[in-house]
């Protein structure tokens, strides 16, 4: 009998779930987690607890959790590059940074044309080594998340940083708030939510798809909207193997096919701000959840993003 913590939605569904495999509840004690990043090296998950200004470390092989960082400018989404460095989006520095191989965290871009940008939510790098991340202005709307402060550039834009010379240029500028992306398997696509409902009740609550250029530098098609959320916002969200994607929502994770059909959900008894494959094989998704940390195994695997298509 199928788990309720699972609600089929299309028969799809059946194929990337176990029904006897449910959701554990792994750790809580955060005010508001977010940024789940697996570090296979280690086998640990980082995760933010925003509003504590922390960062906690899962590990995988004894269940303990651990302070990583704190006081570290209120970060929120991270990811690892090629070369396994961490990078961040920090709310109360208001910039993207990295931890290098010796410890020292090095500030990737913390303005935009001369101005402050708002506070980098979400990150994502390409094969290439660009990183393109998301500027709405969470962490500056209160003192809550970070500092408040007003927008000097007064929108919120999506960015990329050049690997080669470290520039900073807006691809997206016609956002609400920008909060998750990620690139399809391929990277012909860029996937971008926009969570503008949290300002405005007639506000964006979807997931817009951008076709890359050809040198992959810049988007070139509008943007379709490829979901729109039925329970609150879209917040972060991955790619599977399969090119399905798993995206947080008020109710739990929602995932939708390559085709953007609703295949299921997983019922989480806390609204999800992200998640991210984990595990040796990229098979158990955690995921991020007000106040707490879960996790599912799944009958598929997480795209991952470190190895080539053909290794993973
Ligand atoms: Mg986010």
């Amino acid at each position: 009998m199928l788990a309720e913590c699972f609600e089929v939605i299309d028969l799809r569904f059946h194929a990337l779930i176990f029904e006897n495999v449910f959701i554990e509840k792994l750790w809580t004690g955060a005010r508001w987690t977010e940024g789940p990043c697996y570090v296979p090296a280690g086998r640990y998950v980082l995760f933010s607890d925003i509003p504590n200004d922390r960062v906690l470390r899962f590990d995988e092989l004894s269940g303990a959790v651990s302070l990583f960082a704190d006081r570290c400018g209120f970060q929120n989404g991270r990811t690892m590059d090629r070369q396994g460095r961490i990078i961040s989006c920090e709310h109360g520095g208001r910039r993207v940074s990295r931890i290098e191989h010796d410890g020292n965290i090095a500030e990737l871009c913390a303005a935009f044309d001369g101005k402050k940008l708002n506070s980098p939510n979400d990150v994502v790098v390409k094969s290439d080594g660009s990183i393109w991340f998301t500027d709405p202005t969470y962490g500056i709307d209160s003192d809550y998340e970070g500092h408040a402060a007003k927008s000097e550039i007064g929108a919120s834009y999506v960015y990329r940083i050049d690997p080669l010379d470290g520039k900073t240029t807006a691809v997206v500028m016609d956002f609400a708030k920008p909060n998750g992306l990620a690139f399809n398997g391929d990277e012909s696509s860029l996937y971008i939510s926009d969570t503008g409902l949290s300002h405005d009740p007639d506000g964006p609550h979807h997931i817009r798809a951008f076709d890359l250029s050809a040198d992959g530098k810049s988007l070139q098609s509008k943007g379709e909207v490829f979901a729109t959320c039925d329970a609150g916002v879209f917040d972060g969200f991955r790619f599977d193997r399969d090119g399905n994607i798993w995206a947080s929502a008020g109710d739990g994770v929602h995932c939708y096919a390559p085709d953007g059909c609703l295949l299921g959900k997983i019922l989480i008894p806390e609204a999800v701000s992200n998640v991210e494959f984990g595990g040796p094989k990229r098979n158990r998704l955690y995921i991020c959840a007000t106040q707490s940390l879960y996790s599912v195994y799944l009958r598929t695997n997480g795209a991952n993003p470190t190895m080539s298509p053909d290794a993973s």
